[in-house]
């Protein structure tokens, strides 16, 4: 990663940490990534000897998919790219749900990720596994390595005024922007909480926590990391694009749509990333659903004409954009 530094030192609206900040950082991450990724383990280590209660699974699946849409839905489609417009107990919800991934507060997480589409594959992208220029195999490995979980450690601060202004100045974001510490506290502790009163003992908060909490966000993390790892690398390019962003069937049901990610690339505001027939986007069915509850509005879809001058390989777009089409 010797050139990265370097390369971002010059981004706008990007500024070095001091040492103090680094080792807070630090600790920070070794925490929420080591702890669940332990919790993980232990809990498939586990599983052969004990098996996974119905309660457990049903608890994990739960926070799985209220932390997951909450990225996807809301951190992603809706606060960054503006996909729709949400109602305000929806916008809060969305907020909430995706602060309790655990990816960082809500306002650092939209500025960082407008950052990677300013500069896809370029200086200044935060998590490009391009930016070393070394298509060795150690070279591609340590690229790959910072897309996936090094880029976290940059010592550096996305200023959120220059990148989320719009964000800022939103009472209700910032509050649940502030209270991220206390949502990352319940994301953890509602399983075993949960867990154990459904089960009435100490031994089902104990599961709970550890497939509910642990095991729950640190498979979470994985998928959206792999979005900018492996959906930067591996996959289909059929749209053009300014970057190296990649269509990737095998992540699509568990990213909740977002492995699609060359089509999202093309098109980033476009509500649907899964744009072609039988490309599987349970966020775009979710923000279709969030309409028909008149809790989304002005959704956000491409023309078929827009698609037909990016498209590299030609693709039928699935029904719903051939009818809703508007501007993105
Ligand atoms: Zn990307
Ligand atoms: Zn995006």
């Amino acid at each position: 990663m010797s050139s990265v530094p370097q390369a971002r030192a010059a981004t706008p609206g990007v500024t070095a940490m001091t040492e103090r900040q680094e080792k807070i950082q630090r600790i920070v991450i070794i925490v929420l990534t080591v702890l669940p990724l332990a919790g993980f383990a232990f809990a498939v280590v586990n599983f052969w000897g004990a098996g996974l209660s119905v309660t457990d699974a049903v608890i994990a699946l739960f926070f799985y998919l209220f932390t997951g849409f909450g990225v996807t839905v809301g951190y992603h489609r809706l606060f960054t790219h503006q996909s729709f417009v949400a109602r305000r107990p929806l916008k809060i919800a969305l907020a909430i749900a995706g602060s309790m991934s655990v990816q960082g507060a809500i306002i650092d997480w939209v500025g960082t990720h407008r950052r990677h589409h300013a500069f896809s594959d370029r200086a200044g992208d935060p998590h490009s596994p391009h930016l070393d220029d070394d298509d060795t195999i150690k070279g591609t490995i340590r690229g790959l390595w910072h897309a996936h979980i090094g880029w976290l450690s940059a010592p550096e601060l996305t200023d959120n005024h220059r990148w989320a202004p719009d964000l800022v100045a939103d009472a209700d974001i910032m509050r649940v922007h502030k209270r991220f510490g206390t949502l990352t506290f319940l994301s953890f502790a509602l399983p075993a909480v949960l867990g154990g009163l459904v089960t009435w003992s100490f031994e089902g908060a104990v599961t709970a926590f550890l497939w509910g909490s642990l095991a729950r966000i640190f498979v979470l993390h994985h998928v959206t990391w792999s979005i900018n790892s492996i959906c930067h690398f591996f996959g289909d390019r059929p749209f053009r694009s300014n970057d190296r962003s990649t269509n990737n069937w095998l992540l699509a049901i568990i990213s909740f749509g977002e492995s699609w990610h060359n089509g999202h690339h093309a098109f980033p505001t476009s509500a649907v990333h899964g744009i072609g027939r039988g490309q599987i986007d349970p966020t775009a069915a979710m923000i279709r659903l969030f309409e028909k509850m008149k809790l989304a509005s002005r959704v956000k879809l491409v023309t078929p004409k827009q698609v037909a001058q990016k498209t590299v390989e030609e693709i039928k777009p699935r029904a719903w954009v051939r009818k809703r089409w508007s501007n993105v």
